[in-house]
């Protein structure tokens, strides 16, 4: 057996312990350390535990704004990436951004909720979404999803208790290197992450809810969150801001997540609605909201259904850059929300956090990074 110090190292990041240890097992090194190391790198932020070594990527950007609760903290990563293809263009590094959100859970404890990147830009160009600007530069390796972490968990020095994928990108754009990054995040030798405490959020490529809805029939996957951002209440108003919608429509986006609801037994799913003044906000928009979120209502006529199976979740508009329409008034957000509770839809209400540093929903995308490329965007045919 080789001496783990003496061989090539090896980063678990992105890796479960099963995958780490057939792995270092090729270069000769054994299963117990392996774990040694493994444990090293997400228990306690080594970066060097032969045969484990961890290069992590530089934060270059730092930005941290309070909150009612806390502090948010939105760090950029610049990944060094010298042979991806734009390199030609002499630029041989990426930079993507998370940040860190402090929440207070219902038992007045304080909680820290980490929204994750899974692409630097996102190719699905959604109008409102300041990522969407910059088209898809390229998707990230379980890895470098891992790597945001790590760098939260010991850099940050902050206890993660939830992950959600609403960073830069479209998750189910990349869902191998997803699905990798979660079943890492969720080892319990390693980070040991819940899946329940894990969340994707999708414009609702139903190609890719067909591969959870197989997914999550696996072993220890049955608890995965799960998040559509709906943002509009017809066709027509969907289209207009989501090309997605053009591909798989609003009654398709209904059909899968009811399917999804059986095979993940009544767990809610999330629907996120981003409140455009003027674009989405009528009455008669939360009176056809209503009517699409009927079937995830509490049906009484169902045995196991405990509850409502949807739970709507409105976002005020956060401005991006060059935006052509404002943020709603605190009187147009609630006067939306009013007119779904007299339809009995129990409403959720996201407030803002991080709009200041461009940390907000829909507001990730640095600057340098949008001069300097735009790749075409290539929303499925
Ligand atoms: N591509 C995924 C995840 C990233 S977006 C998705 O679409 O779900 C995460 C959330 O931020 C989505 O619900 C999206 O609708 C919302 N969002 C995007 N742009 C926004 C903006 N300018 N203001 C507020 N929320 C926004």
């Amino acid at each position: 057996m080789a001496r783990a110090d003496d061989i090539q190292p090896i980063s678990p990041l992105g890796m479960t312990l099963e995958a780490y240890q057939q792995r270092c097992a090729e270069e000769g090194v054994g299963p117990g350390r392996a774990l040694e190391a493994y444990k090293a790198v997400f228990r306690e932020g080594a970066t060097h535990s032969a045969p484990a070594k961890v290069t992590l990527p530089e934060i270059i950007k730092r930005h941290e704004e309070p909150v009612n609760e806390g502090v948010t903290i939105k760090f950029v990563q610049r990944l060094l990436n010298p042979d991806h293809r734009l390199s030609h263009r002499g630029i041989d590094f990426d930079d993507i951004e998370s940040v860190i959100i402090p929440m207070l859970g219902r038992s007045g404890k304080k909680t820290h909720t980490l929204c994750v990147s899974s692409q630097v830009g996102c190719a699905m160009g959604c109008d409102f979404c300041e990522t969407a600007q910059m088209g898809l530069i390229r998707s990230l390796s379980a890895s470098e999803i891992v790597a945001q972490w790590h760098a939260a968990r010991f850099i940050e020095g902050i206890e993660i208790d939830n992950i959600v994928f609403m960073g830069m990108g479209e998750p189910l754009d990349n869902l191998d290197e997803v699905f990798k990054a979660i079943a890492c995040l969720t080892d319990r030798y390693g980070a040991g992450i819940p899946m329940a405490n894990i969340t994707i959020s999708t414009v609702g490529r139903i190609d890719g809810l067909k591969r959870i809805k197989h997914q999550v029939q696996q072993e220890g996957w049955k608890r995965l969150g799960l998040a559509l951002s709906l943002n509009a209440s017809n066709d027509e108003v969907r289209s207009q801001l989501m090309p997605i919608n053009n591909k798989w429509n609003m009654q398709e986006l209904q059909d899968i997540l009811l399917q999804l609801r059986e095979v993940r037994g009544g767990r809610k799913i999330m629907i996120e609605y981003v409140l455009i003044p003027g674009v989405n906000n009528d009455p008669t928009h939360a009176d056809e909201l209503a009517a699409w979120m009927k079937p995830f209502l509490k049906d009484p006529t169902r045995e196991k259904a405990k509850g409502h199976t949807g739970l709507l979740n409105v976002i005020p508009y956060n401005p991006r850059r060059d935006s052509p329409w404002p943020a709603p008034t605190e009187q147009q957000v609630e006067a939306f929300i009013d007119r779904l509770y007299s339809h009995g839809i129990f409403v959720n209400r996201r407030r803002t956090k991080g709009r200041d540093t461009m940390a907000a929903c829909g507001q990730l995308g640095t600057a340098e990074i949008r001069k300097r490329a735009f790749v075409p965007l290539n929303t499925p045919k």
